[in-house]
């Protein structure tokens, strides 16, 4: 029978890794956010792994076709969790990991903006995913802040509309259906082209094209590290698989890299 080696060598080992790398990049998804109170998708407790038909709404074809999905869509906005949420542990390892100069890239899957709350330098992330924080026109493709677009839904609009030509506005997140930012997926493989050490935190890695950053990152010679509750579809081509809460186990990552816990 086999076994996973125990958590704390891991930790261990991969403390080297992140000492030895002068290049990491990060690759983020909703299991960072969990510990901020930002329920994941697939996760045990995931919303759709609690209600699979969850999952339509997020589909570009129902959004632009059916006004009563938009008006759930955005009943669902003015409820989400993000605009509560604080950074937790996980994030502010992040951080930590920035300081040290070595972190040249954080991808996320996050819609959150919780890497920016929490300190992370905006010119490392890359929302491969969008952001809720702000709508995009759908026609014209101007953006405004997510809040006036809610004030407009509390004081009544029930699919409040581009100001600028009329068009259907949406969050200016990635739905299913829809083609990313090519620049940002541009962003994403250099990234992973360039590190010496990629680490894939939080994510089932099963949403594509993001989750290709992985073997590509392997394939370009750079050790693989992914830390996850579950386990995900790459842990076969990691070089070390940490499994537990992320909130716990980053920071102590982070803290025997740099050497501010006994090593
Ligand atoms: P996912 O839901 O597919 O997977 C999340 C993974 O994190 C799961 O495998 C789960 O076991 C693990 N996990 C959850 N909490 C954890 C914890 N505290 N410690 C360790 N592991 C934990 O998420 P995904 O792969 O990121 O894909 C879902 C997509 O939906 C994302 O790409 C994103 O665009 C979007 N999304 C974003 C948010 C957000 O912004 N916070 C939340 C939900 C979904």
């Amino acid at each position: 029978m086999t076994s996973m080696p125990d958590l704390d060598s891991e930790i261990h080992a991969v403390a080297k890794l992140v000492r030895a790398a002068s290049r990491i990049a990060v690759l983020t998804g909703a299991g960072i956010s969990t510990e901020s109170g930002i329920p994941d998708f697939r996760g045990p407790q995931g919303v759709w792994t609690k209600n699979p038909a969850a999952e339509k709404l997020s589909t570009l074809q129902h959004y632009m076709n059916d006004p009563d999905v938009r008006r759930r869509a955005w009943q669902q906005r003015l409820q989400h969790e993000a605009w509560e949420a604080e950074p937790n542990p996980g994030h502010a390892a992040l951080v930590a990991l920035e300081r040290s100069g070595k972190l040249k890239a954080l991808l996320t899957q996050n819609i959150d903006g919780l890497h920016q709350k929490a300190g992370s330098n905006p010119a490392l992330v890359v929302e491969i995913h969008g952001t809720i924080h702000e709508v995009v026109c759908m026609s014209c493709g101007d953006r405004a802040p997510m809040s006036k677009a809610l004030d407009r839904v509390r004081s009544g609009e029930e699919d409040p509309s581009c100001r600028a030509c009329n068009g259907i506005l949406k969050s200016a997140t990635i739905s299913f259906g829809q083609n990313l930012v090519a620049e940002d997926l541009r962003r994403a493989e250099q990234a992973a082209l360039d590190c010496e050490l990629m680490v894939a935190i939080g994510s089932s890695l099963g949403v594509y094209p993001i989750a290709a950053v992985v073997p590509l990152a392997k394939q370009a010679g750079a050790h693989i590290v992914i830390l996850n509750g579950t386990p995900t579809e790459m842990d076969g081509l990691a070089d070390h698989v940490l499994r537990g809460k992320i909130g716990e186990i980053l920071p102590r990552i982070v803290a025997e890299a740099e050497g501010t816990v006994g090593v």
